[in-house]
């Protein structure tokens, strides 16, 4: 194994019954990077953490998780990783503070109560609350605290920022900044995808059960798609360019007016096609990552 790698898949194989939830994944996470995992509703983004600690067995491939085999060695695993469940169930009887205290005296190396308070102030959570009392994102903030609090070497948050509010939500990712900048790893799975875009140093895309696309966040950005947006000087009309492979037509404003395409790969042959036109100004769109995302789902 790489020693650069803090998790590594590899043709990972995932049956229930006989669906088939992950084929043949591969992906590998490097130590000290932010990666973000994406994918819509059911494409195996939890099945995958689930196998990374784990809480379910895979059918085929192998893991390794901070250069260790989570199915013989599942507790020191455990031990480096701050792991938040996308389902976290917690005793409604307890306040925060109990559910806190419990959930750090079952780790082998307890957190410092102040670290756990200094958190739990940054997330805006009330200690004495009863659980049962909390909203869906305070109870969210609960399993923040314990995957954060031990200093892990390894985070691993499924959908950290669900049901947050914005202002908290900033502040998770600022906590998952300051993480890395203490030398943890982070791979988290999202729906959000302005968030992944700026925190995350690399982006794995996964669609039924496989990983279609891992990129440097920034490279996917500039690579995948292009938009330009052209003004003729005479009419033209913009329907000749969908002709042109990998092109769209997102908009064109009358007869004169800019003519908005969107060219999925090349770029090259659309250029070539506009030099046939005489053309009176060109301006060239960065696509955010959710464009991106829509693109690889079309
Ligand atoms: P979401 O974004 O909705 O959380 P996901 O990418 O995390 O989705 P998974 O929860 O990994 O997706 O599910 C992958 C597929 O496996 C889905 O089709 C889901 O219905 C199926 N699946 C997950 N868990 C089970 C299970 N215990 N038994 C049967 N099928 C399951």
């Amino acid at each position: 194994m790489a020693e650069t790698a803090a998790i590594e898949i590899r043709n990972l194989d995932k049956f229930y019954g006989s669906f088939q939830a992950l084929r043949g994944l591969n992906l590998e996470v490097r130590k000290g990077e932010i990666f973000g995992f994406l994918g819509p509703n059911g494409a195996g983004k939890t099945t995958t953490i689930r196998c990374l600690l784990d809480l379910i067995r895979p059918s085929a491939g192998s893991l390794r998780v901070l250069g260790l085999d989570p199915q013989a060695q599942p507790v020191a695993v455990r031990a480096r990783t701050g792991y938040l469940p996308g389902d976290l169930r917690l005793d409604e009887n307890l306040t925060v503070e109990r559910a806190l205290r419990l959930l750090n005296r079952l780790r082998g190396k307890p957190a410092s109560w102040e670290d756990i308070r200094r958190l739990a102030d940054r997330l805006g959570l009330e200690m004495r609350t009863p659980i049962k009392n909390l909203s869906k994102g305070n109870k969210q903030k609960i399993g923040l605290i314990q995957a954060l609090m031990h200093r892990p070497d390894l985070l691993i948050l499924d959908e950290p920022t669900s049901g947050l509010d914005p202002l908290i939500q900033q502040q998770v990712l600022q906590l998952i900044r300051e993480a890395r900048e203490a030398g943890a790893t982070v791979f988290f799975s999202s729906h959000n995808l302005p968030e992944v875009q700026e925190i995350a140093d690399r982006v794995g895309i996964i669609r039924r059960g496989e990983l279609v696309e891992v990129a440097e966040t920034g490279t996917l950005i500039h690579r995948s798609l292009h938009r330009l947006r052209v003004r003729f000087k005479q009419p033209v009309d913009p329907t000749v360019f969908e002709r042109v492979p990998g092109v769209s037509l997102l908009d064109a404003d009358g007869s004169t007016g800019p003519v908005v395409l969107q060219v999925e790969g090349e770029v090259d042959p659309l250029i070539k096609a506009l030099a046939a036109y005489p053309v009176a100004h060109l301006e060239t769109e960065r696509p955010t990552l959710e464009e991106i995302f829509l693109a690889y789902y079309a």
